[in-house]
């Protein structure tokens, strides 16, 4: 939903302005608050106090709904996670995370610091309920008394917060995980407190791998080490999760010896696509196509984007550099995907690098005969590709790590057909 239609619903149901509530629902996401997230503040701002003053109050977690208006609970604390969020121009550090008891779990917001541990037992009084993403969660507020528990409960919940990284979810908050740093790249952006360095990059353990950002740019952040990352968070980044540090992250190197999945899952094309983005999947199919603007191509300087006679369409006039790339089709039957191999693969199935190609199109006066000649290299063949997998409205690619010909044994295939199993 477009951030128009989000303030346009806050104004109308609470009869306030609609400029108002636009320019603060930006502000917020600009600061990657959820959009839920926002506009719950929003509503809290703007006086939405629902129906707590007459909903009755709930004491079990499995009888919580988004319509309770007040809880009073005695649960464990499961997992706690700090943040700090933009609020009104102001940041507020908060604390998330998830409770339980006998009854289930449920996921809660502090706004204050009520200094418990995973693991601890508590009280909490007269905690708002509010629904974040359909799902009702307990909202500790000012008016929330929160004490500590001697009631031992029965609860099979998990406690803490440590997973492997294919168990983390958008909206995890107060994980940990214990990582080899496989990738990182250091850039600046221009924030509201002015220029900040972070680091990005990938994350590996022994159940796959996950993209990261950290806040502070950490000198420890560097390829190859193994570290512990306790208190992160997951947000939504490009369609799948990525694992975010912030300054209430502790890194700390360990000794452990932390063997990362070196495949991703494997799937038919089609189930890859119904399951959306997808930040590792593998996928083996016949490359049907290599599309246009593949092989020797250029690029604009500023913006990295592919320009075409030298003119980018954000910069203008620009002295291009040459890269190397392919896009190509690759269909198993259950559907199709467009594979994109950047420099280094695409000069391995070319069979040459960035000199090889620019003397190819050099002695043939077109500089489209690279792409062709990759085309006969890899059309009509099978392939196994690794990487990140983007679905929208335009399509599905895949941003490939791995670029592998299959061998297709003609005796095996041949066999397949007699006994009726066909691919
Ligand atoms: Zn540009």
């Amino acid at each position: 939903m477009a951030i128009d239609n989000h303030a346009e619903e806050i104004a109308s149901d609470l009869g306030v302005d609609k400029a108002e509530v636009r320019s603060d629902l930006e502000n917020l996401l600009e600061y990657s608050v959820p959009v839920e997230e926002a506009k719950q503040s929003l509503r809290r701002k703007y006086g939405d106090n629902g129906t707590e003053s007459t909903a009755p109050t709930v004491n079990d977690i499995d009888s919580v709904t988004a319509e309770t208006g007040t809880v009073t609970l005695t649960a464990v604390v499961l997992t706690v996670g700090t943040r700090e969020i933009q609020y009104d121009g102001e940041k507020h550090v908060i604390r998330e995370g998830e409770l339980a008891d006998a009854s289930g779990t449920i996921g809660y917001t502090a706004w204050r610091d009520f200094e418990v541990r995973p693991g601890e037992t508590v009280r909490i009084e007269n905690a708002s309920v509010r629904e974040f993403q359909n799902t009702p969660e307990v909202n500790i507020n000012d008016s929330t008394r929160v004490s500590k528990s001697e009631e031992t409960l029965n609860v099979a919940a998990r406690v803490g917060g440590t997973r492997q990284l294919t168990e983390l979810d958008v909206g995890d908050a107060g994980r940990t995980v214990t990582v080899v740093v496989e990738d990182v790249e250091t850039r600046t952006i221009d924030g509201r407190d002015g220029e900040t360095t972070i680091k990005s990059g990938v994350l590996a353990d022994e159940s796959g791998r996950r993209p990261f950002t950290d806040w502070s740019a950490r000198p420890e952040l560097t390829p190859g080490e193994t570290l512990r990352l306790a208190d992160v968070y997951v947000r939504e980044f490009r369609g799948v999760p990525e694992i975010n540090l912030s300054r209430f992250t502790t890194v700390e190197p360990v000794d452990e010896e932390i063997v990362p999945r070196e495949t991703a899952e494997r799937m038919p094309i089609g189930e890859a696509l119904g399951g959306g983005s997808q930040y590792d999947v593998e996928l083996v199919g016949d490359i049907l196509a290599v599309r246009d603007g593949s092989g020797l191509i250029e690029r604009c300087p500023e913006c990295n984007r592919v320009v075409q006679n030298g003119q980018c369409r954000t910069h203008g006039d620009v002295t291009p550099e040459d890269d190397l790339r392919v896009k190509a089709i690759l269909d198993d039957g259950t559907g199709a995907v467009t594979v994109v191999l950047g420099r280094e693969l695409t000069a391995t199935v070319y069979g040459g690098d960035l000199a090889t190609a620019k003397e190819e199109a050099r002695s043939a006066m077109d500089q489209t005969v690279v792409g062709e000649t990759i085309a006969e290299q890899i059309v009509g063949r099978r392939y196994r590709v690794q990487g990140q997998l983007s679905v929208d409205e335009y399509g599905a690619t895949v941003d490939a790590t791995r670029f592998e010909r299959v061998e297709t044994d003609p005796a095996a295939a041949a066999e397949a057909y007699l006994t009726g199993d066909v691919e």
